[in-house]
């Protein structure tokens, strides 16, 4: 007989579900339809990745267990824009990439290597409700691979080569304080 645990304690106040939360390792829903839930939670979750500074977001991080996630598209460099996908699905890869290292919201602090595709192809349904297909490359395709991940219970930390796996020093996390004030 599996032993039931009490809830995970989540920090009150921070809307961004940290490592051991059981919610991390789960595989996420499939999402049917999009409600009007569903385009509030992508509302919500648009501001809690800005005030994190991050740049991509999986729904188990807010702690719902269902497969949407926020990416950045950093192709126009000039003008990065976010974005929402429901059921995204990676079709093909190509080439790998090791830079620039990995973090995550639900780990602060922890970086770490992880080898990628370099690029890959998505199908996915945009929040209009219309199947898309799309090629994302480099960091791009990074986010939406880490993001991916999450919905399936995988974190950066699975995937890192372990010898990499470090704190962010109190330099680093100055000058990240900085370039976020500005
Ligand atoms: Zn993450």
């Amino acid at each position: 007989m599996a032993i039931e645990l009490p809830p995970f304690p989540r920090a009150e106040g921070d809307p961004i579900v940290k490592y051991p939360d059981p919610v991390l390792r789960q595989v996420a829903e499939p999402i049917k339809r999009i409600t009007p839930e569903v385009r509030q939670l992508v509302s919500f979750m648009r501001r809690v990745m800005q005030d994190a500074n991050g740049i991509g977001l999986a729904a188990p991080q807010v702690g719902r267990s269902i497969r949407l996630i926020l990416y950045t598209d950093f192709s126009d460099e000039s003008a990065p824009e976010v974005h929402a996908l429901i059921n995204p699905v990676i079709l093909k890869t190509a080439g790998e990439q090791l830079e620039p290292p990995e973090g995550c919201l639900s780990l602060p602090g922890l970086m770490g290597t992880v080898r990628r595709a370099q690029t890959i192809w998505v199908k996915a349904t945009n929040m209009q409700g219309k199947v898309i297909k799309f090629k994302a490359e480099g960091l791009t395709a990074r986010v939406i691979q880490h993001e991916i991940d999450h919905l399936d219970g995988i974190l950066f930390i699975d995937r890192a080569d372990p010898a990499t796996l470090r704190w962010v020093t109190e330099e680093e996390k100055e000058q990240e304080a900085v370039a976020a004030s500005k």
